[in-house]
């Protein structure tokens, strides 16, 4: 058997050797280093591939959340609702531009930001919602659309672990992921289901306007060279990721299906176990599992259970992950925001009990079999 890993990205790279490397080649012998034709010929392979009309890329998925909140003229103070129980970039750009989080609870099945937490989360101050369609699995957006219209909210959905996951609407049409707010944001870190060889990251719009000024922000506030008209940053895409990514964008969908049948084989596994819940999956949302996560309870219901489990998981050699073992609110990062004065059971009570087992697109079912048994073991002990 293969050594386990979280992530096999060395078995993934020899698989697309020949394609990647000569893309990488192109890149040295054309010697376009920024910018140039792998760049936008990235961006128009993936806004064609959601069915959005622009597609800024950027340095990495950090910046594209930064730079759509930059877009969105906020006023410092104005608050942004978010979930605590999600990845810290997704919270932290919001004090970081001095707006104001506002962490809610997210739905103890989905793990995604709780429409109903959002509603009463909304005051005169607050501008915009963040939702994160959190392990591939995406947020309940036709709600989450609903709130923002009657409140005339900004909504920017955090894609950066559902990129190519499809959004279900009540009358059966579907959307991508992170093409259904105002803004959408992704990341290309090497691990993310599109991960590029080092960092990258990329913004979604369907409105012009908000696009010209999203691409002006990541490029020093100019549209044309030495003529900045607004306070920007630098956040490239180098033509090295986009020509890696220019690759492996076109294994995207059957990436996915190799997670999801992983996945598949996990649920069967761990079906109707007592101390066992499966991913689960709502009907508005496919899911690309970037985890593969189970809520794990015993009779204590403790951290230590899980912990423990993972320690086990680690002494027969299978890598586990607790994402994320704080949540936002808990952070000495947000005290000065009174993160310890929320009251958030849901997010506690899962961040006790997530555990994320490997998954990748690279798995081979004898691994499978190994990590089942091994967890099995533990919990019919
Ligand atoms: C990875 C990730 C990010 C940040 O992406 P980077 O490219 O590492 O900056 C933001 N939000 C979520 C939910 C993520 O998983």
């Amino acid at each position: 058997m293969k050594p386990i890993q979280m992530v096999d990205l060395k078995q993934q790279y020899l698989n697309i050797k020949p394609e990647i490397d000569n893309a990488i080649l192109n890149v040295l012998d054309s010697s376009v280093f920024i910018g140039g034709k792998q760049v936008t010929d990235f961006a128009t392979n993936l806004s064609n591939y959601l069915g959005i009309k622009h597609t800024i890329p950027c340095a990495n998925g950090t910046d594209a959340l930064q730079i759509a909140m930059m877009a969105l003229d906020l006023q410092p103070g104005d608050e942004v609702i978010t979930p605590s129980f999600t990845y810290i970039a997704t919270t932290e750009v919001i004090a970081l531009l001095k707006l104001k989080p506002v962490f809610v609870e997210v739905d103890k099945k989905t793990f995604c930001i709780d429409p109903a937490a959002i509603k009463s989360a909304v005051t005169s101050k607050t501008k915009a919602i963040v939702p994160v369609h959190l392990y591939g699995h995406t947020a309940n957006m036709e709600e989450i659309m609903e709130i923002a219209v009657e409140h005339n909210l900004a909504v920017i959905e955090d894609n950066a672990q559902a990129i190519g996951g499809d959004y279900i609407f009540k009358n059966g049409s579907k959307k991508k992921s992170g093409t259904i707010g105002h803004i959408g944001t992704t990341s290309f870190f090497p691990s993310k289901n599109l991960g590029c060889y080092g960092d990258g990251g990329a913004i979604f719009t369907n409105d012009d306007a908000l696009a010209e000024k999203l691409k002006m922000i990541a490029n020093h506030g100019q549209k044309a060279k030495y003529y900045h008209e607004i306070v920007g940053c630098n956040s490239r895409l180098d033509a090295m990721q986009a020509a890696v990514l220019n690759v492996k964008f076109t294994l995207l969908d059957k990436y996915i299906a190799a997670r999801q049948k992983a996945a598949a084989y996990y649920d069967k596994a761990f079906s109707n176990h007592a101390k066992i819940t499966t991913p689960y999956r709502a009907d508005h949302s496919t899911h690309v599992y970037h985890q593969y996560t189970l809520i794990l309870e015993d009779a204590n219901n403790s951290d230590s259970y899980r912990n423990a489990l993972h320690n086990f998981l680690a002494e027969n050699n299978i890598p586990s992950m607790i994402y994320y073992p704080v949540p936002s609110h808990r952070q000495k990062m947000f005290e000065a925001f009174g993160g310890a004065d929320y009251n958030l059971p849901v997010t506690d009570w899962l961040t006790d009990r997530v555990i994320s087992l490997p998954i990748h697109t690279e798995m081979d079912e004898d691994q499978q079999e190994y990590i089942v048994n091994k967890v099995l073991d533990f919990v019919n002990k």
